[in-house]
């Protein structure tokens, strides 16, 4: 039977065709759009100003993409060259604003499927703060302090010109930590001779914001803790399954302690460590240790806790009745959902960036698990950047105490803008449906009252 499509329905396949035709080789950016756009199709049922308007057609065009060299010389004295981007997409409600990642899979497609997402995102937080992302396919594992010095060093050479304290305010990800961020914004200070709020994720001596290091992990749990209490669930007693063993993946293992649970798990690039025991204060205290000072291997915990190490694998087979996947993209695939809910998992908190595929978020909807995803779910770290913003504008320092209260009423109120939203539109519990249309709006509003700029 052929069944008559909707005109958005026709009006979104269209566009996806012709994105797909325009922006060829970046799978990654057309999932990202592709699963945000799917989503919409209701909002434009009821606003069909926003096809007329082409705020589609207007919001997956970057305002401006900068690509770069970044020539530095190693130890030995060797040359070597990176390429470095920023992608300023979209300033419609505040600042660019997204973290830089270094990692050598870093190209123009992974930042503009992350870039396009922390639109979202940043108006899912509430805070005046547009969409942007950064990086370079540099790789700081095994690399000196020196080395990583003097390569943050030339890409804040070229990348000084583009950004500022109200133009764009860049961040850490993956391989961007305290350390990279202390140089990067050394070399901004030298070139630009200001001293301003330029970076967040900044040390606390020097205009950080306490509760930043902690903040995209410890939101993440908030916002499972919410998802869980709609079905009077919490995590006391909860077994939980965490991937990655970076800053998210630490910070969420800590408040999941907290809240009483027990983590299982963790990984890096290498493999799994699964510890039924669970990973304690103490043995956490080995992983930041291990990870942010020595900069080891997740597998070293298995050898020092005579627990099991799992090569090459993801945490996603081990039973668990939360996940939170806190490493890279696409590291939950339909099998591993599959084999998640057949494991009675009741909650998915996504603390990284678009880690479930398409296929695999479908799984999680069709059996109607609680699925947070990360445009919602990791939103805390970014809202704590906001938070840092305001205290650098003040001239200011908030307590710990009121960083962190702040950064829970903000998790609940994604949540509440997720529940409401799916509710509004007759899918309650869809909480991508909520974080897409929650947070596309206000920022197709902005663009149609700011006219055609
Ligand atoms: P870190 O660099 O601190 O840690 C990343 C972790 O993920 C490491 O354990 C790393 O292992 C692992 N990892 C990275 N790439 C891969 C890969 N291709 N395959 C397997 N494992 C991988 O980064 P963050 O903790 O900051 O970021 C983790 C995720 O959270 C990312 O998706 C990021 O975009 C997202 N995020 C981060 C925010 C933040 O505030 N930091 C805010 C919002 C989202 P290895 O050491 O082997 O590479």
């Amino acid at each position: 039977m052929n069944v008559a499509l909707s005109k958005p329905t026709q009006y979104v396949e269209k566009f996806m065709k012709d994105l797909l035709v325009k922006n060829p080789a970046e799978p990654e950016f057309h999932q990202a759009v592709k699963e945000i756009v799917d989503s919409l199709i209701p909002c434009f049922e009821r606003n069909p100003k926003y096809i007329d308007a082409m705020i589609l057609e207007r919001v997956v065009e970057p305002d401006r993409v900068i690509m770069f060299r970044v020539p530095w010389q190693d130890d030995q004295n060797k040359i070597h060259v990176n390429r470095a981007f920023r992608v300023e997409f979209s300033n419609a409600i505040g600042p660019y604003k997204g973290g830089l990642r270094f990692h050598p899979t870093v190209n123009l497609g992974i930042l503009k499927f992350l870039g396009f997402e922390q639109i979202f995102k940043n108006s899912l937080t509430t805070l005046p703060m547009g969409g942007g992302k950064g990086g370079s396919d540099f790789d700081p594992k095994g690399k000196s302090d020196s080395e990583v010095m003097r390569f943050c060093q030339s890409l804040m050479n070229e990348l000084y010109k583009y950004i500022g304290a109200n133009i764009d305010v860049p961040a850490g990800d993956i391989g961007v930590g305290a350390r990279e961020i202390g140089y990067l914004f050394g070399q901004y200070k030298k070139l630009s001779g200001t001293f301003e709020g330029v970076f967040t994720g900044k040390g606390l001596g020097w205009g950080g914001s306490l509760i930043r290091p902690e903040a995209t992990g410890y939101g993440t749990v908030y916002f499972a803790q919410e998802m869980l209490a709609t079905r009077s669930e919490s995590f006391k007693g909860k077994t939980v399954t965490v991937s990655g063993s970076g800053n998210v993946a630490q910070y969420a293992v800590e408040k999941v302690n907290q809240l009483g649970g027990k983590c299982i798990t963790l990984s890096d690039s290498d493999g799994t460590i699964y510890d039924p025991k669970g990973i304690d204060a103490e043995k956490l205290a080995f992983v930041m240790e291990l990870k942010n000072v020595k900069r080891g291997r997740i597998r070293e915990y298995a050898q020092k806790y005579k627990c099991d190490f799992l090569e090459g694998k993801r945490p996603w087979n081990i039973p668990c009745q939360v996940a939170l996947p806190c490493a890279t993209q696409n590291e939950i695939v339909t099998e591993d959902a599959q084999t998640l809910v057949k494991n009675d998992c009741i909650c998915v908190a996504e603390g990284a960036n678009m880690p479930a595929t398409i296929e695999a978020v479908n799984v999680f909807l069709k059996n109607k698990i609680l699925y947070g995803p990360g445009k919602a779910a990791n939103a805390g770290g970014v809202a704590t950047s906001g938070l840092e913003m305001s205290q650098n504008s003040l001239r200011l320092s908030w307590t710990r105490e009121e960083v962190d209260h702040r950064l829970h009423d903000i998790m609940k109120s994604i949540h509440k803008t997720c529940i409401d939203t799916a509710n509004e539109y007759g899918e309650p519990g869809n909480y991508v449906l909520g974080a897409n249309i929650g947070g596309f709006v206000k920022v197709a509003n902005a663009i149609i009252d700011q006219g055609l700029v």
